[in-house]
């Protein structure tokens, strides 16, 4: 399962991370962009699997989804698409410059 490798990943950069400062790691703040081809539900579970036996354990993963916005050449602007397509939900126009929601990174680790 793809969410499980990454889950995996997500803990071992925790662990390190509180190994180096002598602490535990409560939370994991995470990014999650609409195109990141991840499963919020499935990566949730994942993380739980894969604190299983770690100093993670018991520790939660907080997943910030972030929504697919474009940057659309006819009116200037960035646009939060409005639906699965690539067109600005302003104009009309064709989008397919991806500005965010690609996004699958660790933005903070609570610690203790
Ligand atoms: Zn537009």
């Amino acid at each position: 399962m793809h969410e499980l490798s990454i889950a995996m990943s997500i803990v071992e950069m925790a662990e390190e991370e509180a190994r180096q400062r002598n602490a535990r790691v409560s939370a994991v703040h995470l990014k999650l962009g609409a195109l990141s081809g991840i499963v919020k539900e499935a990566l949730l579970s994942s993380y739980g699997i894969a604190c299983d036996g770690t100093p993670l354990e018991g520790s939660r993963l907080v997943i910030e989804e972030v929504p697919v916005e474009v940057y659309c050449e006819g009116c200037a602007a960035e646009r939060r698409l409005a639906t699965p397509w690539f067109v600005c939900p302003e104009c009309g126009a064709a989008t397919p410059t991806i500005v965010r929601g690609k996004e699958l990174e660790v933005t903070a680790l609570e610690i203790q």
